[in-house]
């Protein structure tokens, strides 16, 4: 058998075991390397990935290798990047486009009131995970082809998840990829602000100009204009003459359209009338690749444990999960210790005391569902099959697998004892129908903040 069969044949035994997301994150980035009958090499982005490979395949991969080429092979894991991770790896011409990009985007260039990009809110800087893929999709898609391919971009989400980021990196990009082009970044309280003065100082006219002479308003935090019906008004003009123009125009919000309170329902179909995307919160393995990634751009050393642990212990907010890896960075630093994750422990007591993930207990899903669904907890274990409690209780399995670290086993048999390809089954279901039903999407998004909040 030649190595590349038997490479392929572990990459698809790999494949089977894993759920997708986790299969593209840890192994999608894999090379063959060699083709040699003593060793398979084969090359992976950074030292994370070989230890992580290591640690959770490297018997399997070790054993299917014996297995298909004979005892002899050896696994031989290579890091491509060694010793840079990926985000530092880059070739010097994308290093040198990423720096010069909030140059170009700088105060005087990009919009008249000061507004700024924050250089490090870029595509490239942004990990993507199955919580924010859509989301980063139609951002990207926005930047590409501004004004016209979507146009309101509508992203929501809870605090912290990376809608700044996401609308900041919508402006660098197109800063990167046209000469002159002015982004006027904002936060409706500035907004709001501006505005103020500028009637007290009878400026109105600058005012107007300078958000209407610009190729795309991101305008952050909308949810700041509830029940301020003058800055509500204004607003409605200058989106209107924007996206007359064809500028782009992207809004972040809290929550979705039809949720804002005290809002103008013209403009709240305004927002409406474009592509509405939300950020979810991320999975694991989602915050681990942030956090590494994280690491190597401010050039922490970060061991694989200390990762985990921080990254399994605060699930629902991005900034938090960033501020845990500092805080541990240069506590290590400053008393010169290696960062273990008993330091971590030690470090982070307060701060996970605070924002620390409880265990999401099957329990707590089940009884969650049942309430949102008002069905009894006890149908989750029946085997009624009307569709009224099928399917409550495959959305109660879906967030089984999405929210605990539990097996099939034990999720199958919190449900009555069902069958592991019954979970399976169901998560899947769940997982379509997300991705066909907009009404679904909020109550499982909901559903998801209340319990990894609670
Ligand atoms: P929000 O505006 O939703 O409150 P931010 O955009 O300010 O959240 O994000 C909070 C922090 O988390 C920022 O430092 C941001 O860079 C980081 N962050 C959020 N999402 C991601 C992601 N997918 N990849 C990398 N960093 C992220
Ligand atoms: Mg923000």
């Amino acid at each position: 058998m030649s190595d590349t069969a038997v490479w392929e044949g572990i990459v698809s035994a790999i494949r089977a075991q894993l759920r997708p997301e986790s299969f593209e994150r840890w192994f999608g980035e894999c090379t063959l390397k060699s083709d040699s009958p003593e060793e398979l090499i084969i090359a992976v982005p950074n030292v994370f990935y070989r230890n992580w490979i290591l640690e959770h395949y490297g018997a399997f991969i070790q054993d299917t290798l014996r297995e298909l080429a004979g005892p002899q092979t050896k696994l031989i894991i290579e890091t491509a990047g060694a010793p840079d991770p990926p985000s530092l790896g880059r070739s010097p011409s994308r290093r040198r486009r990423q720096r010069r990009a909030p140059r170009t985007a700088s105060p005087r260039s990009s919009s008249n009131n000061g507004s700024r990009l924050n250089p490090k809110y870029t595509f490239a800087n942004f990990v993507e995970g199955s919580c924010n893929r859509f989301a980063r999709a139609a951002s990207l898609g926005a930047s590409q082809d501004p004004g016209r391919a979507y146009n309101p971009l509508f992203i929501y989400g809870g605090v912290g998840l990376g809608k700044t980021h996401l609308m900041q990196a919508i402006g660098h990009y197109m800063v990167s990829q046209l000469n002159g082009v002015r982004i006027h970044y904002v936060s409706s309280e500035s907004f709001t602000n501006h505005l103020i003065k500028s009637l007290q100082t009878r400026q109105m006219e600058r005012f107007r100009r300078s958000y209407r002479d610009t190729n795309a308003l991101l305008i952050d935090d909308i949810q700041f204009l509830s029940g301020k019906e003058q800055t509500q008004e204004e607003f409605f003009h200058t989106f209107n003459a924007l996206f007359d123009l064809h500028r782009q125009i992207v809004i972040s919000s809290d929550r979705p359209p039809t949720e804002l309170a005290k809002m103008e329902k013209r403009l709240v179909s305004r927002f409406q009338s474009g592509l509405v995307v939300d950020l979810q919160v991320p999975d694991l393995e989602t915050r681990v690749a942030i956090l590494m990634k994280k690491a190597a751009s401010s050039r922490i050393d970060l061991p694989d444990a200390v990762g985990f642990f921080i990254a399994e212990k605060i699930h629902s907010n991005i900034r938090i999960l960033e501020g845990a890896l500092l805080q541990v960075a240069s506590y290590a630093t400053l008393m010169k210790r290696p960062p273990t994750v008993s330091l971590a422990q030690h470090v982070l007591k307060e701060t996970l005391a605070r924002h620390g993930a409880h265990t999401i207990t099957i329990d707590a899903i089940q009884k969650k569902v049942a309430e949102r669904y008002d069905i009894r907890v006890m149908d989750m274990k029946s085997n009624r099959r009307p569709r009224t409690i099928a399917f409550p209780r495959q959305v109660a399995m879906y967030l089984c697998r999405e929210l605990t670290n539990l097996s099939l086993q034990e999720i199958g048999d919190a449900f009555g004892g069902r069958d592991h390809s019954t979970i399976i089954h169901g998560r899947k279901v769940i997982q379509q129908k997300l991705a066909s039903d907009p009404d679904l999407k909020p109550i499982v998004s909901r559903l998801r903040e209340e319990l990894t909040r609670a």
